[in-house]
């Protein structure tokens, strides 16, 4: 592991759940990372920002229809308050509505000095928050969740892992999926034979040439046969 670094990564996360962070992302890499100091993690309690004696944070949504609206001035008050006191980060609402997450928005993030996200829940939130503050949206995928925790979570757990010194092989990330374009080639480790399925012979032969050939031509197959999508864009970057 390589030393912390003085500033650590900041993230500052607003929602009505504290108690679901760090959850998961106190364990394992990411889990030590934030030991470590590496990264750090705040929570902001959105219902803190609350001005009646109930605590309201959310009201029926004007035009009528199901559920309930996270209020514009609860949020732009927690928000403003985390403004206040630390440095400029991009802010990210996450919802279905915004743009989907990618390993290259996952690695401009770690690149920077953190972020700050909110979390949304019941139907959403009031949009006039998100056009005054400037906030970006961010989707996790094309489904709804109950609340954008688990989203959130995601992203840092996806963000948190690239930061330098966060995985044992400083170069772990570069064969991955979606570094560069591919989806990755499969993985085989002992035994050599199971249930009479061996390993492709390429991959014992010590041929570190071919290995890396037989590496690429995977990754291109499982591309063209399960992303179509992402294939068109390669096969496009490779014309040119
Ligand atoms: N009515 C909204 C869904 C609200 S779900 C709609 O139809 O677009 C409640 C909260 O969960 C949202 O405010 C958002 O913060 C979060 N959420 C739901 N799905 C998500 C997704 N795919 N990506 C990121 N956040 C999501």
């Amino acid at each position: 592991m390589a030393d912390p670094t003085p500033m650590p990564w900041a993230a500052t996360v607003l929602t009505l759940f504290p108690a679901m962070f760090p959850g998961p992302l106190g364990l394992s890499l990411a889990g030590t990372a934030l030991k470590q100091g590496v990264w750090s993690l705040e929570t902001v309690d959105i219902r803190g920002f609350a001005s009646d004696k109930h605590a309201t944070v959310d009201d029926a949504p004007y035009g009528g229809g199901p559920g309930m609206v996270l209020r514009a001035d609860v949020l732009a008050a927690a928000i403003d308050a985390v403004g206040k006191r630390i440095a400029a980060v991009p802010s990210i609402y996450l919802s279905p509505r915004g743009a989907p997450l990618t390993q290259r928005r996952v690695t401009e993030l770690a690149a920077g000095p953190g972020v700050m996200l909110v979390c949304g829940r019941f139907e959403g939130v009031d949009e006039r928050v998100l056009e005054a503050r400037g906030i970006e949206e961010v989707s996790l995928g094309d489904f709804v969740l109950s609340g954008g925790e688990p989203a959130a979570l995601a992203l840092l757990d996806a963000t948190v892992r690239l930061l330098p010194g966060v995985m044992g092989a400083e170069d772990s990330s570069a064969d991955e999926s979606f570094a560069d374009g591919l989806l990755e080639y499969p993985h085989y480790t002992r035994p050599r034979t199971w249930e009479g399925r061996t390993v492709p012979d390429v991959l014992v032969s010590g041929n570190h040439a071919e290995v890396a050939r037989w590496r690429r031509e995977q990754a291109k197959k499982i591309t063209r046969e399960r992303r179509p999508d992402l294939w068109a864009t390669y096969a496009e970057q490779e014309k040119e």
